[in-house]
Formats: structure tokens, sequence, C-alpha cells
């Protein structure tokens, strides 16, 4: 079996679960190795059920202390048994599995692992695999991969499709030259492919992972490489000198701007009429004003006869932009325009013709802009709105829509400069590095769930002073589809729980865009107080008049994406507030949440979380998923991203053409990572 081959070619693979797959983005036998798993399953050893804490995965050896009970509720049949061994009890649930009450018996030892749960205050062991003496036998110590799955596909049914195409392909010949591999103690290409799905141990895990985000950074360097001798100087057909309509916009703004937007929007305007092409990257934490500056830049480029365009990595934020775009310049006779996927085939023709015309002078979308079919009259200027959130070929085939245009990538990432100059090697950069004044620091608590009901009634005075909630509800891994009912729950249970005239809305991955931005816009207009939601709202939504976030499982999160999420708050002048909810109050957990506690700085938070984490701490979250990488983390990898820069840098010296005549493989894998646009 080829590495490009369908996946239907894999044993165990029919027309159904292949849909199944490639909903997942996998259509290749090459695509699911490299599905690689989002966390491990780590078979521990038995302990005592008094070990017991919530959110606690656990293996316990127990026997019943009374006969299982089966009650029905609805269509559910619960089946209680409570458990104990020499030191305590604990309770034990399973849901429509009537088969358990023949299967246990009393006088007999069982091994049960499952998660523990608080029901009602009392800890409860939920749907507990039975366990028997050989299998846990087999087990003990073992790391199990743990996928990202879609409704319909088990973690069995991945597991297994990955080890019969292990099996069955021909994985020789590795694209990375052996020297390199020998100067960096790098295991070879095929133990880490195999490795990475089913380690022997600890060990052999972090070796293949090791390798493998060597490749990823290996090759982003080498494409950043020949990236930055593209660009290199690159003089601008696009010279402006025409400056009216910032003073226009300006003069309009509720604020002025501040002392780092203004910097800012200095080098900007200096690039602009500099002659040369600009690639700029404007770094701010979340709340400092990055749009605004964008749009600056954006009206200018009108002003001197082109074109703009602003992609962003959502629909809801794309609708959101374009929404307050449009605000803020239709009466400067600026011609705004939205292009997104979810629109109708007819709006998105009607949104083209006028991109092609010159009707539009700003186009703000998802995707969408860089599709073939999109053809600008004169796009002089390009933004990427969270660049952080695509890939550098995304960013280069927006550029790509015009000829050769101004560039601004924006990033909320707080990134040390040795790596900032690493990952945006061909951008200048530029940091926004204040927030606006008047703003009041976010109050952060991190809290265990007895705090629930404090927090809720928290909540509902925040909303009685006329102010918005998001809930970030937990995270449901398992499936999509239990995530969208998990929002939904959670959402009904708060009804229930909070005085009926408060107003409150869902939000969550599963919804159709349409929908999505409709509950939105409601919100932002003020017409939901609270907004329970996943984490589809991560990304630059702007609603000033939210002052408070409250965030379940927590723990679930790296302090990266924390950080993120809460800058939806803090956006206006009202005192804000975030509640961080661990699920599980472990030692580890409190403490590390607890700096998020300390300090609103991304930079502080990223630096902090680095020095509790050590090597190997990866079994667990990943904690930002920048800039397309699989398994790379930058902050966490910042080591191998450096040696891998060295490395590249030996290659670049050489002509790339000569390069990847000599290690064909090596081309291929280039080609796939940075499309054609320098080869
Ligand atoms: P981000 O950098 O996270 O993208 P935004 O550009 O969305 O931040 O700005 C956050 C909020 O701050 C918006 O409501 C915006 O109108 C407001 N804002 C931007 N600049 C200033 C300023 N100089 N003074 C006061 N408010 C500002
Ligand atoms: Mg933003």
């Amino acid at each position: 079996m080829e590495l490009n081959e369908n996946i239907k070619s894999i044993k165990g693979i029919g027309e159904k679960s292949e849909k199944l797959f490639n909903k997942l983005g996998i259509y290749t036998v090459e695509e699911l190795l490299c599905f690689y798993p989002r966390e491990y399953d780590i078979f521990g050893r038995i302990e005592p059920i008094a070990n017991a804490s919530e959110g606690k995965n656990i293996i316990i050896e127990v026997s019943p202390a009374a006969l299982p009970q089966m009650i029905k509720r609805g269509n559910l049949k619960i089946i209680q048994c409570r458990m104990r061994d020499a030191g305590g009890s604990i309770m034990v649930v399973w849901f429509n599995m009537p088969f358990m009450m023949k299967t246990i018996h009393m006088g007999t030892k069982y091994i049960l692992r499952g998660r523990v749960i608080n029901r009602n205050g009392m800890l409860e062991l939920s749907q507990p695999k039975v366990l028997s003496m050989q299998e846990y036998a087999n087990l003990v110590g073992k790391l199990r991969p743990v996928y990202h799955l879609t409704a319909g596909l088990t973690n069995n049914a991945v597991a297994k499709a990955v080890t019969n195409a292990l099996e069955a392909v021909k994985l020789d010949g590795d694209y990375l030259p052996a020297d390199i591999r020998k100067e960096y103690n790098l295991v070879p290409l095929k133990k880490a492919i195999k490795d990475i799905h089913f380690p022997a141990g600890k060990k052999e895990c972090m070796e293949a992972r090791r390798r493998l985000v060597f490749d990823e950074f290996f090759l982003f360097a080498l494409a950043m490489s020949q990236l930055k001798k593209n660009k290199h100087v690159k003089n601008s057909k696009y010279i402006m000198d025409k400056y009216e309509y910032q003073d226009r916009l300006l003069a309009k703004l509720p604020y002025k701007l501040t002392e780092g937007q203004m910097n800012v929007w200095n080098e900007i305007k200096k690039d602009l009429s500099s002659g040369c092409v600009m690639s700029r990257l404007i770094q701010g934490d979340v709340g400092s004003g990055k749009t605004i500056v964008s749009i600056l830049a954006l009206i200018t480029a009108v002003e001197n006869g082109g074109q703009g365009a602003i992609m962003v990595p959502t629909e809801v934020l794309a609708a959101q932009h374009f929404e307050s775009f449009t605000e803020l310049l239709e009466d400067m006779g600026i011609n705004v325009c939205l292009l997104t996927g979810s629109m109708t085939a007819a709006q998105k023709r009607k949104a083209r013709a006028d991109i092609e015309s010159g009707e539009v002078d700003i186009v703000v979308g998802t995707h969408a802009i860089i599709q073939d079919n999109v053809v600008f009259k004169n796009l002089v200027l390009v933004v990427t709105d969270e660049q952080h959130r695509f890939g550098v070929r995304q960013r280069e085939s927006l550029s790509g829509k015009g000829d050769e245009p101004h560039m601004l990538v924006m990033s909320a990432t707080p990134i040390p400069r040795t790596l900032a100059i690493i990952l945006y090697g061909d951008l200048d950069i530029s940091v926004i590095d204040v927030l606006p004044t008047g703003r009041l620091p976010i109050k952060n608590c991190v809290v265990g769930t007895n705090y629930r009901t404090q927090a809720y009634r928290f909540m509902a005075k925040q909303v009685s002073e006329g102010h918005q909630v998001y809930v970030i509800c937990p995270m449901v891994e398992e499936s999509e589809n239990m995530e969208a009912e998990n929002v939904t729950d959670y959402t009904q249970m708060l009804r229930e729980t909070l005085p009926p005239s408060i107003r409150i809305d869902c939000l969550h991955g599963k919804m159709k865009p349409a929908q999505k931005n409709e509950i939105m816009e409601r919100f932002a207009a003020g017409g939901t107080d609270i907004l329970v939601s996943t984490t589809v709202i991560e990304v630059g939504i702007n609603v000033p008049n939210a002052t408070m976030m409250m965030i379940e499982n927590a723990e679930r999160f790296g302090l990266a994406q924390l950080h993120q999420l809460r800058g939806r708050v803090g956006r206006g002048s009202a005192q804000s507030y975030c509640v961080f909810m661990a699920g599980n109050a472990s030692k580890d957990i409190m403490e590390r949440l607890s700096i998020l506690g300390e300090s609103n700085d991304g930079f502080y938070v990223a630096e902090q979380d680095l020095k509790l984490r050590g090597p190997g701490d990866f079994f667990g979250i990943r904690q930002s998923g920048e800039l397309d990488f699989k398994l790379a983390d930058i902050y966490q990898d910042a080591d191998i991203l450096k040696m891998a820069n060295e490395a590249a840098g030996k290659f670049a010296l050489q002509d790339i053409y000569s390069l990847c005549k000599k290690y064909d493989r090596l081309k291929e894998r280039i080609m796939a990572y940075t499309s054609d646009i320098f080869l």
C-alpha cells in the first residue's frame, strides 16, 4: 500500500467509515498516519477508593457492598451499585447497560476503571470499564492513543485503522537527510510514526514526538528562509502619498489612539509610502486595539486608489468585523463587502462580481477570500487577522490575490522576540504594548466547583446592572455531537437556575454559520444577557458590554488559550471579571491556573506556564495550536524550534533547487507544506 492511496485500501475501512474519516479531514493513508493522537490514556495502577477525587480517572479493585439496583428514568436505565475495598466505598453507576445487573455478583472482586464525578456533593464512579485481572495486567503502564473523533467513529476504530495501515504501508525512506538526523539525534521517520500512535512507553513517545515536532519546524523554517529571500526589499508599485481619510476617521472615533497604536500606525505609514512592499506583523495582546490600526491602513489603501482585504479565521468574527467596518466607513463613501463560505451561492456571486469590477473597496472575509474564483480589480493591501490561526500558506495565498500587495498580519500571541524572529522571520515586527486607557484590569478568580452557586449569583448581579456574561461550557472531547448536547443541556440547566427574566442563549461549533452569526449578533446588540458557548467565541469577538466570563473545566485548557478567552471581557470601561472554574481542584491544577489570577499579561502567563512544565509534560493538554502546527507547540518546543531553524539555516545556504534534486522526498514535503509559492 502506498501513502497516497485512498483510505479505503486499508483493511476494515468501507464506504461508511470512509465518510466518517473524511469528516476529520482524512482522505489518504498518509493523512491517517499523520492524524496524531490528541493525548494518551496512561493506564495506571490500582488505587484505594480513598484516593478518588472529582475529575480523576481511577482504577480500583472492589467487591459489591450490596446487589446492583436498576432505576428507570424516561428512556434511561440507570444501574447503581455501591462497591467497596478495604478502606472505603463508592457508588458506581452505569447508564443503559442492563446486562450489568447480571454481571455483578456478591462476593466477587472486580477491577473497575473510570472517571470520578461529583453528583450532588457525592463522589461517584461513572460508567467504569470492568476488567479481568489478566486484562489489567496486560494494560498497566501502557499508553494508549486518544484521538479526536466525530460522531459514529470510535477511538478503537481509529486505532484499528492506524494499526492496519501501519502493517500494510511501505514506510521506508526518510525525507530528512541522514546527517541531520544524526546531528540532532532524531529517530527515523518510520519509528516515529509508529511510536507516536502506539508507544511502548513514555520514552518512546517523547522521542517520536520530538522527531515529528522537529520535522514540522524544519519544514516551516525552510519555507520561511525562502520567503525571506524572495521578499527581501521588493519594490512596490503602490506608493501611498494621500493620508486624508485617516484624519476623517480619527476625528470620528470616540477615543484617541493609544501611544502604542499611534507608533504602529506611523510605522505602517512609513512602509506604505516607502516604495517597498510592506510585510509587517502587528503583535498586541488581546484588547490592545489592533483592529482600528488595520482599518486605518485599509482606508488609506482605498484613498490611494486600490482595494484592501482582511481575512479572519471564523465566520462569526468576519460578520462582526463587517458590521463594525460598515458602521465606521459607510458615510465616508467606502464600500465594504463580506465574503464567507456560508453565504448563499447568489450572494457570493454578487460579492465576487463587485470585487472584480472594483465596486467594492474593502473585503472582509474568511478563507473564502482565497478561493480561486475570487478576483480583485486592484488589490494593494492584504491583512490577516489572528494570524496564529492560519498557516504561512494561507497568508501567502491572500497576497497572491494581488500583484505584490502590501501585507499586514496581526496576532495576539505573546511570543518572545527570539521566537518571533524565527516564526515571523520574513516580517517586520511592530508591537502595541499598552492597553487603551480607562480600562480596569480584569479581576480573576480561580475556584473549584463548590463556588458555582456563588458564581451564578454574581452572574445574575452583573446582568441586573445591565452587563452581559459569557459562560464557556465544559468541553466534551469525545464527539462533536456530544459537545452540542452538552452546551444545550447546560444552557437549559442555567435557565432553570437563574431568574426567568435573564435571557440566555447558546452557541456551539455544530451550528450552521448563519445561526451562529445570528446568535452572536443578538448578543453583541444586547439582546441576550448570557451567552453559553464553547470556545467558538475565542477569537476576536468584541462585545465591550460583556463584563464577566466564567470558564467551566478550566483545567482542560492550556493557559494561553484561557488567556485568549478571557480577552473577550475587559474591553469596555466597566470592571470585568473572569472566573476560572476547575472541575478537578488538585494542587497541580490550581497552581497552574493561579498564574492567570496573578496577571492579565499574556507574556507573563506564557512564561510562567513554561516554567511550571517539565520536559515531556505534553501528555495532557496542548498549549496552543499556533500557526497550523499539528504537534509542535511554540512555547513548549522552543528549543526544538531553535534547533530546527539552525538546521534549516544550513540548508538554506545551498540553492533550494539543487537541494531538492538531491533530496527528492524533502522536495515533496516542502511542496506539500508551502504549495508552489516559491518552487
Ligand atoms: P484586539 O487587539 O484584541 O483585536 P480590538 O481591536 O478588538 O482588540 O479592540 C478592543 C476594543 O477596544 C474595541 O471595542 C475598540 O473599539 C476599543 N479600542 C481600540 N482602541 C482604543 C483606544 N485607543 N481607546 C479606547 N478604546 C479603544
Ligand atoms: Mg482582534
